[in-house]
């Protein structure tokens, strides 16, 4: 019997609602594929915030350190949110991607056929969707120095200082490259090389290394036509591989064009033999939390990511992803998707559904 140690980092709101729902799921998959999975829990965000006064402990980074994976929920919610407060949930999740060296963000965005009807456009634009994002995680505007707030002149004045390596660079476009070859083999980076410095030296690095793979097709797309294109024809594209400020928009963006928040996974990875992170893309939903209606599929669907991509489980990753679409696919709907007068079902009931699907086979 295989045995995996995860860290669960439950946070806030609906976060420690749906992950529950992803460890039974995981008991499932133990239980039909003899694996063990053992949990070391820890409060993070707002939770860790009441009860140390910080966001994310240094001792609960090393024992996320010391695990297999790291399975989040989300952090945040209107108690912490006074934007003067130097204390902060989402210090958590900045601390975990810098303290694990998590540089990659990547979210597949599947048109799933049932959720077809829900998005905002077009079924014909939408149905063949089918790509992964990679996101850039630890450079960019969001780390440079300087970043300060000053006055003068009776005028507030502020800095952001947006600052790449070739190395931080590299080391995501060949991420990049090798996941558009398991794919269609179509690459699209996102700069915006007619106005920075940064992206022009993005595309000539890619340039460069694009010569290491003759089998993948790469474009360069400045990220305003990106943005407008993503609308426009989403299933163009295979993979998109961009810095950190743009992924950040891009990938809430594309998520939009697969029907839910409810339903997309995240995957943040370092470098080989590093512990990754896997969390669903929505928030607490502080609107609905404490209610047991929260879609439990984004952080099962971050779990199934999990199963592949840390604990190189493929097999099991397909069976969780088969066993969602096939619960939701048979009318099985939580109320962010449930259409109007049908009874939507709750987080648990799902988890449930889901879970024995899973041990079913
Ligand atoms: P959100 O994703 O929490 O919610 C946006 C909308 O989507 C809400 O109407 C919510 O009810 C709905 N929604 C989200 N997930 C859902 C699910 N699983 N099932 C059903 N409905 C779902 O985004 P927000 O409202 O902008 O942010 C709320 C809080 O979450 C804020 O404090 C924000 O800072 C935080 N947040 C945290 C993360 C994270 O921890 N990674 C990400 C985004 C937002």
């Amino acid at each position: 019997m295989a045995h995996y140690r995860i860290a669960l980092l439950p946070g806030d709101g609906i976060g420690v609602e749906v992950i529950g729902e992803a460890v039974r799921v995981l008991a499932a998959v133990g239980g039909r594929f003899d694996h063990s999975f053992e949990y070391s829990e820890d409060l993070v965000g707002g939770a860790s915030i009441d009860a140390h006064g910080v966001a994310l402990r240094e001792e609960t980074l090393e024992m996320c350190r010391a695990q297999d994976a790291v399975l989040f929920g989300a952090v945040g919610g209107p108690k912490w949110d006074d934007p003067a407060a130097t204390v902060r949930p989402e210090q958590a999740i900045l601390g975990l991607r810098k303290g694990l060296g998590l540089f990659a963000n990547i979210r597949p965005v599947k048109m799933l056929p049932f959720l077809v009807d829900s998005t905002p456009l077009k079924r014909e634009t939408v149905e063949a969707i089918d790509m992964v994002v990679l996101r850039e995680l630890t450079g960019g505007i969001y780390f440079g120095e300087p970043q300060r707030r000053w006055e003068e002149g009776g005028q507030r004045h502020a800095v952001d200082t947006l600052a790449y390596s070739e190395e931080e660079v590299e080391r995501i476009v060949r991420l990049g490259f090798e996941t558009a070859r398991g794919r269609r083999g179509l690459l699209t980076s996102v700069d915006k090389a007619n106005i920075l410095d940064t992206s022009r030296m993005w595309r000539e690095i890619t340039e460069e290394i694009a010569s290491d793979y003759p089998d993948v097709t790469l474009e360069h797309r400045l990220v305003d036509a990106c943005a407008m294109d993503l609308i426009r024809h989403p299933a163009w594209f295979d993979v998109i591989v961009t810095e950190n400020m743009f992924g950040d928009i891009l990938t809430d963006e594309a998520s939009m064009l697969a029907g839910s928040m409810g339903m997309l996974p995240s995957a943040s990875l370092g470098a080989a033999g590093s512990v990754g992170m896997y969390e669903p893309i929505h928030g607490t939903a502080p609107d609905i939390a404490g209610q047991g209606i929260a879609n439990p599929a984004a952080m099962i669907l971050s779990a199934a990511l999990m199963l592949r991509y840390s604990l190189n489980l493929e097999a099991e990753a397909a069976v969780v992803e088969a066993a969602v679409s096939e619960v939701f696919a048979a009318g099985n709907l939580p109320a962010d998707l449930a259409a109007a007068g049908s009874e939507p079902l709750g987080t648990e009931v799902l988890g449930e559904l889901i879970a024995e699907r899973v041990a079913r086979g």
